[in-house]
């Protein structure tokens, strides 16, 4: 298991942490989702686990080693596909996997190339120069190059930024094979669909700390349920004054439903008020939802 503990730094001279004590596990074939707003501290943290930032505070084990002991173990127990593409655009597919595939260890390179390229599905590209292929390839080439020294865990850092949706897929599918072989992955994206459809677990992090933490159905279990309706007959006033005992209003159409409150006490309420409901819809919220009420509205840069 990966397990991260109290994490905490600071830039020089920030005025505020960009880790303020994130905790978190991750566990061989698990995929846990990584979500939070423009400058949350995701990088920073992922920074953290690939060795590229002085730790200042807390703990990242691996197994019952500590990071810096299991490096040295195993300097390719912890990979990391990074939102740049992480290749050198001059040479072919192929020389890239041969040169990032040299560096990570020498054993048994061929296999290891071919392995990642049959994963990636760069067969047919290898004598392309990496510059000439196109967003989707770029990225499946990121990925094939995070694989080729076989870790332990992967960090994802937004894998598929500016792909089309067929690579998206597969992109996906590939994700989902690797953890299926044991790999434990963490998976940041602004994506929450792709979330929603891969991670295990989620983690939501903001300002450098976790807002919650917890199974797909348990995060979204935690919500109040939320009520549409569109109406016609009151004044957005009137609807506001009449359904204020029942919850909170989200917008002129949306209502969050306080606990205890049911909907068809609100929607019945709105009715005896002389409202003509044209539409309801009741259901809890999706991760999209919950990340904006968690993580408020207002844009971060
Ligand atoms: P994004 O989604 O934009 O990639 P993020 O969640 O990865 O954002 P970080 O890049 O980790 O967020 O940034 C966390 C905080 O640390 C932000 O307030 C950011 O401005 C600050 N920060 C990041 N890098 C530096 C740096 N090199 N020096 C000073 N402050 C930094």
């Amino acid at each position: 298991m990966l397990s991260l503990r109290d994490l905490r730094f600071t830039y020089p001279n920030a005025a505020r942490a960009a880790l303020a004590g994130v905790s978190f596990n991750v566990n061989r074939g698990e995929i846990v989702g990584l979500l939070g707003p423009n400058g949350a501290g995701k990088t920073t943290l992922i920074s953290h686990l690939a060795g590229m930032l002085p730790m200042q505070h807390g703990e990242i084990r691996v197994g019952n080693d500590s990071l810096a002991q299991a490096r040295k173990k195993r300097p390719s127990c912890i990979a990391i596909a990074p939102q740049e593409y992480a290749f050198y655009p001059t040479l072919t597919v192929r020389e890239n996997l041969q040169c990032f595939g040299a560096v990570s260890s020498s054993s048994n390179l061929k296999p290891r190339i071919e392995r990642a390229s049959a994963f990636a599905q760069l067969e047919q590209f290898n004598r392309q120069q990496a510059r000439t292929l196109s967003g989707g390839l770029k990225r499946r080439l990121n990925l094939a190059i995070a694989t080729l020294a076989e870790p332990d865990y992967i960090l994802l850092d937004e894998p598929t930024v500016g792909v089309d949706p067929q690579s998206r897929a597969f992109l996906l599918d590939a994700v989902r094979q690797l953890a299926q072989e044991g790999v434990g992955i963490i998976y940041t994206s602004h994506y929450m669909e792709e979330v929603e459809a891969l991670a295990d677990r989620v983690v939501i992090i903001d300002h450098g700390a976790v807002l919650r933490h917890g199974t797909l159905d348990e995060l979204l279990s935690q919500g109040h349920p939320v009520l549409k309706f569109l109406q016609a007959g009151l004044t957005e006033q009137a609807v506001s004054d009449i359904l204020q005992p029942f919850g909170t209003m989200q917008s002129p159409h949306q209502l969050l439903l306080r606990a205890g409150s049911t909907p068809s006490q609100a929607l019945n309420a709105l009715e005896l008020a002389g409202a003509q409901i044209t539409h309801a819809e009741f259901g809890r919220f999706n991760l999209e939802q919950l990340f904006m009420q968690l993580t408020q509205r207002s844009l971060r840069d």
